[in-house]
């Protein structure tokens, strides 16, 4: 099928998303139809350089020919079987998981939403309790199990009826505050390495080695949620890895099949499931674990993981060093890899909107949060455009 690219067949995807699809986004109006590198080409042919990045999936890029060709080749074996037989790109995936995080067993998965519910579901039987200590701004996931250990008002409120009732919330970045509510009943304590959602919130060094010293002095389980931190977000292959922090339970999905839908959750010996506890028609599909692979493969053959630590650090010091962080509008500058937050003092949607006028895509998130999370592939000349037109355009 031809993509649509005159102003009236694009017009009339617009109409047909508003009859048949639930409003549950927000979008410009604009129709994506194909991408290169960190670079997306909309229906009429105009191009951005994209820092959205899938909201930090596409690692690789857009179509990276390693990618596309692992999945091309997968396709013409075989997409899918179910768990009910044994397939090759699964267990090498599992291997090669198991080797990059230092954990011990992988259970898949095919979201990240889904691998915090394996998460709880796999704490609550090792230890049989039910009790959660989550961040305040924390970001989990939209289904049930996630959402209760995430914080945001408008995320829950329609919902506080369905969610888990032993959840508490205390200030990030406060390992005291963790100590403090842990108690009898306390399964785990989950949370992100760098907040993503509530605008990359990076901790003081040395908060996670608190909290896992904390844990295991308790007995208390620390899970690890590296779903948008991983696979060299953050300048090191997971986040955890900048303390030498290892969780007792991680959750992975976002990057890892570069696009691809796949999630997984890792837990260290002994921590595990048993047959019919937990599972998953799609998880581990031979088709999204090719992907995952690729992916993979790319991310070490380029040094993406060097190149996120060095573009992230090159960005933050030019928009320093040009005093981007001194505009009267400017709150706070911060980040880590190519995981960069702008913190405005106030909503980010007019900048956000010229932003993608003059061809540059960025996120918004709480509101107040210009998020840059580009493929790690991104040109140093595409960074530079980026940083002109931030430049340019956060004037006051
Ligand atoms: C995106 C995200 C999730 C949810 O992942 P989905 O694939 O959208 O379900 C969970 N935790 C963190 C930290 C995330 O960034």
């Amino acid at each position: 099928m031809r993509d649509a690219n005159t102003e009236s067949e694009t017009e009339a995807v617009f109409d047909k998303e508003r009859r048949y699809i639930m409003q549950t986004y927000r979008r410009p109006r604009i129709l994506m139809v194909a991408g290169e590198g960190a670079r997306l080409r909309d229906s009429y042919g105009n191009e951005y350089i994209d820092c959205v990045g899938g909201i930090a999936v596409n690692v690789t890029g857009y179509c990276h020919p390693a990618v596309v060709e692992a999945i091309k080749e997968q396709v013409d074996k075989l997409i899918h079987v179910s768990n009910l037989y044994y397939t090759e790109p699964q267990v090498e995936l599992a291997e090669k998981l198991v080797h990059l995080t230092g954990m011990n067993k992988v259970f898949f998965c095919n979201s990240g939403a889904e691998s915090v519910e394996a998460a709880l579901k796999l704490a609550t039987k090792v230890t049989g309790k039910s009790g959660f200590i989550a961040a305040e701004g924390s970001f989990h996931g939209r289904t049930a199990g996630a959402l209760s250990v995430t914080a945001g008002h408008k995320f829950r409120r329609a919902f506080e009826q369905l969610l888990l009732r032993g959840v508490k919330f205390v200030p990030y970045n406060d390992a005291d505050a963790i100590e403090d509510a842990i108690d009898g009943d306390t399964a785990a304590v989950i949370l992100e390495p760098i907040q993503g959602e509530s605008g990359v919130i990076v901790p003081s060094d040395g908060y996670l080695s608190a909290v896992r010293d904390i844990c295991t002095d308790k007995g208390v389980l620390l899970i690890l949620d590296e779903i948008q931190t991983g696979f060299g977000r953050t300048g090191r292959w997971f986040c955890k890895d900048h303390e030498g922090v290892q969780p007792d339970i991680m959750t992975i999905a976002k990057a890892l099949g570069s696009g691809l839908p796949i999630g997984a959750m890792l837990a260290l010996e002994g921590i595990e499931f048993e047959t019919s506890e937990h599972a998953s028609t799609f998880g581990g599909n031979p088709l999204a674990c090719r992907a995952a692979l690729a992916s993979i493969g790319v991310i070490e053959r380029e040094g993406l993981v060097e190149r996120s630590a060095e573009l992230g650090a090159y960005l933050l010091s030019r928009l320093r060093a040009d005093g981007l962080a001194s505009r009267g509008v400017v709150k706070e500058l911060r980040g880590r890899g190519l995981m960069i937050g702008i913190e405005l003092l106030e909503p980010c949607t007019e900048i956000v909107d010229e932003a993608l006028r003059r061809g540059i895509l960025i996120n918004c998130t709480a509101d107040k949060v210009i998020r840059l999370v580009p493929p790690l592939v991104i040109g140093r000349e595409e960074l530079d455009r980026v940083i002109s037109v931030l430049e340019e355009i956060i004037i006051v």
